[in-house]
Formats: structure tokens, sequence, C-alpha cells
């Protein structure tokens, strides 16, 4: 797995493995509630050890990309499968 920003080795494995597993969570979870249409929330998996910019990882078709804000709103897409996600919980601001 490549960084998004210099394609160097910056990406936190452990922390791939354990956002995985928590996203695989909400999958089941939406499986089981046909009512449910939440988007899964990115995963923040690190940031670039060159560019300090943080390292976003889409739940479907588990690329990292670069981290973005959209406006203010909640929901963004991944640059590759173009998949509608949330951003990461850390990153919301708590009101
Ligand atoms: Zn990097
Ligand atoms: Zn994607």
């Amino acid at each position: 797995m490549k960084c998004p920003y210099c394609g160097g080795d910056c990406i936190d494995k452990d922390m791939v493995n354990l956002y995985l597993k928590s996203v695989e969570m909400f999958f089941k979870f939406q499986s089981d509630n046909e009512l449910v249409k939440k988007y899964p929330p990115a995963g923040e998996i690190g940031e670039c050890k060159k560019t300090f910019n943080r390292i976003y990882l889409c739940p479907y078709c588990k690329e990292p990309f670069k981290a973005y804000y959209n406006n203010g709103k909640a929901k963004i897409v991944c640059p590759n499968c173009k998949k509608t996600l949330l951003l990461p919980i850390t990153n919301r601001s708590v009101c």
C-alpha cells in the first residue's frame, strides 16, 4: 500500500487492519438493516511522513487516498471508486 502523496511507506498497517475490522461491523449491521442507508466512514490511517498530510482509506476499494474536506459537509467521495463516504469520526466537528 503506497502513500497517495509521496508513494512511500507512510501507511500504518496496524491502523489499516484496525479500521477494516471496525468497518466490517458497519457493513454487517447495514446488511441486517435494509432501512439503514448510512455511509461508512473513511478510515484515517495515518499521515504522510514527508508532507504531513492525512491519509484516508476507502472501505470499498481499500485504496488509500488524500484526505480532503468537502466545504464543511460530512460526506466525501472516494476518488478511486466514487463511492460516498463520511469523514472519519475524528475529523467531524463536535458542536
Ligand atoms: Zn508519504
Ligand atoms: Zn474507493
